[in-house]
């Protein structure tokens, strides 16, 4: 019978329905997590959580002060004595407790996805899954920490175990408040460490709830402690000492500062940064497969994915293809994330709209031709929302403003080429690396973008090809800082450390003596 090795996890009694959990309420304050309490910030500094659809203040952000941060990471400190030192076991079962506690809560969470970040119902159901499945996967931990052994000489075994680090930070961004924290805390957590999360201080409301389910699940007091704010805050990560590795995903300014800022200090870091994807369409493409996947990729989630196809290189003759897209793009419906006929939500906040749209602006000056231009939306019942409609750019040349920067909104730049090897180069040439896609129904050309593409994700006739927990996220260039990527195996290395162990038992030592068949006389 398998048992229970640390007094810190109990079994808890597990029901099908747990009780519900805590949903933001207009205007309240969200809560730190430390020590395994919810509890009210001291801050005296706030930023708002805003509905991007109707700009209602969903609730505040406190910038966590000194001392609570302090507290956040003592509590971590301490709940790692005891944590490390439960067995794989207990922690699997944990993860298999909590990827149950998602499942059942997997509405819930959405709609505040949908209410906080703007994303459409069944896009944010999506957010949750993908992170989900990263819980999932954790159902293989013991294979994924599992050692190597050898003997290496007579009686001499050399062997390696794979221990957790200790306390290890997360700072995540705005984009999928369900998916990102789940490629960090559970992974985290799993491998034996205890984490302090700052969620996105743009909408922390899901971080919250899966805080909360997970310690429902059985993480005990101080494995995970939730902290906001913003710059601040994650300076302080960088500079505690006690948090031993940073986990980063968000924008480029940030990663770039985190990463050089953290390993300046001797901790490790995995930075996922910014991107800008392209997918080359090629004439012998399915059409209709080809242009359905550019539309969903670049306007799904309002383009607010790291994974967006962002930029489409049409080559030779795929390029009479175009028309047809504009006006697949032109279907799409823009609105609130709750109306089930909606397909494009509101971007994130008034800032990120102005930006996408003075992009859409400089590439007009610059010479490219807006061909659908989805700027000042009307819709209804939502006059107050950062709607963008689905904007295409055509004639776009890799020195413009818009193909440079990532837009990080609903917009699809267009550039053309002669042949694949023309369009291979040009997404070579761009400085990030995060992914890229073709579409055509030749096993030779996929096989030749396959080998000669830079990027570190591709999809072959795949528009978003985020792989599964099974493999690991492989962003690349300017699109990742650090050498350990997240989840799958890769995840699980980033969260420990090898200790090789060499041992010797003689064989000499062996202490020889013959069973007695007599009667013990005691003596
Ligand atoms: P962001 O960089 O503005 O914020 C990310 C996190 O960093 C937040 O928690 C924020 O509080 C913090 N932060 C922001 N500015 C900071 C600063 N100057 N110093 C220290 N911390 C700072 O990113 P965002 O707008 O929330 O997210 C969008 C970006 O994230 C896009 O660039 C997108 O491509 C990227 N992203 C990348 C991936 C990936 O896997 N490559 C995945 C999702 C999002």
């Amino acid at each position: 019978m398998l048992s229970y090795s640390s007094k810190c996890i109990k079994p808890r009694s597990f029901s099908k329905f747990s009780r519900n959990i805590t949903i933001p309420t207009i205007g309240s304050k969200a809560k730190l997590l430390i020590n395994g309490e919810f509890i009210d910030s001291q801050a005296d500094t706030f930023t708002k959580v805003i509905n991007p659809a109707t700009q209602e203040v969903v609730s505040l952000v406190p910038q966590a002060t000194q001392k609570e941060l302090d507290e956040a990471v003592l509590s971590a400190q301490h709940a790692f004595k005891t944590w490390k030192k439960t067995s794989i076991l207990s922690r699997q079962g944990v993860m298999l407790r909590f990827q149950h506690l998602i499942h059942e809560h997997l509405d819930t969470i959405a709609k505040n996805i949908v209410t906080e970040q703007g994303k459409v119902m069944n896009d944010a159901r999506g957010d949750v899954t993908r992170g989900l499945q990263v819980v999932e996967n954790l159902g293989g931990l013991p294979d994924y920490m599992l050692g190597t052994r050898l003997e290496v000489s007579r009686d001499m075994d050399t062997y390696t175990v794979r221990e957790p680090l200790g306390v290890v930070g997360g700072i995540c961004p705005f984009n999928f408040p369900a998916m990102i924290p789940l490629w960090m805390f559970p992974v985290a957590l799993a491998t034996g460490n205890t984490m302090v999360l700052k969620p996105s201080e743009k909408d922390p409301g899901a971080a919250l709830m899966l805080a909360e389910l997970a310690i429902e699940a059985g993480i005990p007091k101080g494995a995970l402690n939730i902290v906001h704010g913003t710059k601040p805050t994650v300076e302080f990560m960088i500079n505690d000492p006690a948090i031993k590795a940073i986990s980063f995903v968000g924008g480029d300014a940030a990663g770039k500062a985190i990463y050089t800022g953290a390993t300046a200090n001797g901790k490790r870091a995995q930075c996922n940064t910014g991107a800008k994807n392209h997918g080359i369409i090629l004439p012998d493409a399915n059409k209709d497969h080809a242009i359905n996947a550019l539309v969903g990729a670049a306007f799904g989630a309002a383009g607010q994915r790291c994974m967006a196809l962002s930029t489409a290189v049409f080559v030779g003759e795929s390029a009479e293809w175009i028309d047809e897209l504009v006006e697949k793009a032109k279907l799409l419906k823009v609105g609130s994330g709750f109306n089930p006929d909606v397909d494009v939500g509101p971007m994130i906040s008034i800032d990120a709209l102005k930006r996408a749209e003075s992009l859409v602006e400089s590439a007009k000056i610059e010479g490219a031709n807006i061909i659908l231009d989805g700027r000042n939306p009307t819709v209804e019942g939502f006059p107050n929302g950062n709607f963008l409609a689905p904007t295409i750019i055509d004639n776009v040349t890799s020195n413009m403003q818009c193909y440079q920067q990532e837009i990080f909104g609903p917009v699809l730049v267009i550039l053309r080429a002669n042949t694949l090897q023309e369009a291979i180069d040009i997404v070579n040439s761009n400085r990030y690396g995060n992914g890229s896609a073709i579409f055509t129904q030749s096993g030779a050309n996929a096989r030749l973008f396959q080998e000669n593409i830079e990027s570190g994700n591709v999809g072959i006739n795949v528009p978003i090809p985020v792989p599964l927990p099974m493999f690991s996220f492989t962003g690349n260039k300017a699109s990742f800082f650090g050498d350990t990527n997240f989840y799958g195996r890769s995840g699980i290395n980033f969260y420990t450390q090898l200790k090789t162990i060499t041992s010797l038992w003689r064989h000499e030592d062996v202490q020889s003596s013959k069973p007695s068949v007599n009667m013990p006389t005691m003596k």
